[in-house]
């Protein structure tokens, strides 16, 4: 084999933690600038160089200052093994391509993003340092919208908020599906790692049809039906024929995904939302349970959020404003904190999508049965403004909103979460031990316990912020060893995480198993013989 062997691409990192390691800096935002380990300074210069001569010299950022907003992340980094050694940042298809042949003359490791915001999971960051981002911010069109079907085909530099606009200017009949940080993130990176929304079409992956893949010989695929000659069915059907890949170029390092197509929502004529409120942190069973019948027969058409009370008021509040304790906030504080904004220590929010008579008819059903739970069922009338109640309803509409973004600054102003989100069946009984797991892990390291749990169908998504003070190094250790804690033990009780931050790609890896790697590792060969497309991600060298 040419190029980096698997072995040796591993280094690439291995050698940046020790270079950062050695040197004498606080942070490592402050650090030397990383390399691959197989270049040297001239090889990179000349690499620069022609990366330079493909997208102009505005576009290509290859010192400590230019490179600082790609070094930026909200996850821990002490050992320094996220940090790019720079940054290229293409217009079209044909300067990946040309980019790409440079990476394999080079054996410079590219790490694609589409608008880099991949926050709780590392930003732009690579999973190990020396590579080059890959910034595919500017390549931002909206090619097609087929306003019969409700399609869209995108490039990688479309947000949310972009797609959002466009239906509103073209008075469009669609709603789009949006992640909670929708105005500022894209449609393809999210999608590509199999991110969710909150209306009916929350799973982007699945609503998902059709992309053009840039594979690292700058061969161009496009999936389904997108290679038929003269076909117009790309965005209407996803299975092509013959093998389905388009799953392999999700949370991969197979390809650079230059397209992207997707379905969007008919906008229904009425649409209410509702939440329930529960008082006890051991109601999150009973909830679960209460939820997964109406999302098996779809009575419950959109993914329900059941949201703990710190998670909550973490959104509008720092932690120094509920408590000046140095552990972890006692749960009688977060309660009546809770009672006080008018929420409960869980708070499930769903809507009801269809017709005034539709409603009517599901309504009542809905609502016996979360009673009979010991839920307390609300809506608008009786929420009345408040504000997170409006939170979820924007989302239930794939409305643009950023106020979850405030948990990154629980600790202050510098910032700083690590998400963690284990799945597990959709059952109540595999609640409450998750819980007391994560409670005990986090506290045991001085963290608050701020959960959220997720319906998606028959899956549960406990999804976990950790956060941390950024600003400071001990914090900042000690939220490394607290994740890593975390789903080393929660793996071994059979609770895998969904998706990772770069910086626990490789544990999570482990935890799916031997041949699960290895046929990874045998398709990144024949796909990208030299490593050059994001060695390390999900694990696959
Ligand atoms: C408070 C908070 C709330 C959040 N809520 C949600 C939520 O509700 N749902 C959710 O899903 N996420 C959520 N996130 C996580 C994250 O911010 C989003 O998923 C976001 O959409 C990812 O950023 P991005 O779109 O800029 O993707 P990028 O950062 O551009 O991409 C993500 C990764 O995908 C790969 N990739 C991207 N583009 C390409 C490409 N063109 N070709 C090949 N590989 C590529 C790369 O590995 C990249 O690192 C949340 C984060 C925070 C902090």
């Amino acid at each position: 084999m040419s190029g980096f062997s698997r072995r040796e691409v591993m280094r690439v990192g291995a050698v940046g933690s020790a270079m950062v390691a050695g040197a004498a800096v606080a942070s490592p935002l402050n650090g030397p600038r990383m390399l691959p380990e197989e270049l040297d300074k001239d090889s990179f210069a000349a690499a620069v160089k022609e990366l330079r001569a493909i997208v102009g010299d505005d576009w290509v950022f290859a010192d400590p200052e230019s490179t600082v907003s790609y070094r930026k992340t909200f996850i821990p980094d002490t050992k320094g093994n996220h940090i790019p050694s720079g940054a290229v940042a293409p217009a079209s298809v044909e300067e990946v391509q040309a980019i790409l042949k440079v990476a394999n003359k080079y054996k410079l490791p590219m790490w694609p993003i589409s608008t880099g915001k991949n926050m709780g999971y590392g930003c732009a960051t690579p999973a190990s340092s020396g590579q080059m981002v890959l910034d595919l911010k500017r390549m931002n069109r909206i090619l097609d919208f087929d306003a019969e079907l409700g399609t869209i085909l995108v490039e990688p530099g479309v947000t949310y908020q972009d797609i959002h606009d466009y239906i509103e200017e073209n008075d469009l009949p669609y709603w789009i599906d949006v992640p909670t940080v929708g105005p500022i993130v894209s449609m393809v990176g999210n999608t590509l790692e199999r991110g969710v929304g909150y209306t009916p079409y929350g799973d982007h992956f699945f609503m998902q049809c059709g992309m053009e893949v840039c594979l690292a010989d700058g061969t161009l695929l496009k999936t389904g039906m997108g290679s038929i000659d003269k076909g117009n069915t790309w965005q209407a059907f996803k299975w092509g024929y013959g093998p389905y890949l388009d799953g392999i170029f999700t949370q991969s390092n197979f390809g650079v995904v230059t397209k992207l197509g997707m379905w969007l929502m008919p906008k229904p004529p009425v649409y209410k939302p509702f939440v329930v409120r529960y008082p006890n942190m051991e109601d999150v069973a009973k909830a679960t349970d209460t939820i997964r019948p109406f999302r098996m027969n779809n009575l419950i058409p959109n993914g329900v959020l059941i949201m703990g009370a710190l998670y909550q008021l973490a959104m509008f509040e720092q932690r120094a404003n509920l408590s000046d304790t140095d552990g972890p906030i006692p749960d009688a504080i977060i309660k009546a904190e809770a009672e006080k904004n008018g929420l409960g220590m869980w708070n499930v929010y769903f809507a009801l999508y269809g017709t005034e008579e539709t409603i009517a008819a599901t309504e009542p059903i809905i609502r016996g049965a979360f009673e009979a739970s010991g839920g307390e069922v609300l809506t608008d009338e009786e929420m009345n403004g408040n504000p997170w109640f409006e939170h979820h309803k924007t989302l239930m509409r794939g409305g643009m909103t950023l106020e979850e973004i405030g948990l990154v600054r629980w600790w202050g102003a510098e910032g700083g979460a690590v998400a963690f989100a284990p799945v597990a069946p959709a059952k109540g009984s595999e609640t409450n031990g998750q819980t007391e797991l994560a409670k005990r892990i986090m506290e045991s390291y001085g963290f608050d316990y701020a959960p959220a749990y997720a319906v998606g169908g028959r899956e549960l998504h406990h999804i976990i912020f950790l956060m941390f003070d950024h600003g400071s190094e001990d914090s900042s250790q000690r939220a490394e060893k607290c994740m890593e804690e975390m789903i080393t033990e929660f793996g071994a009780r059979g609770w895998a995480a969904y998706r990772s931050s770069v910086s626990t790609m490789d544990l999570v890896a482990q935890q799916y198993g031997e041949a699960n790697r290895e046929v990874n590792a045998r398709l990144k060969d024949a796909l990208d013989p030299n490593h050059i497309i994001a060695p390390g991600k999900q694990g696959i060298a």
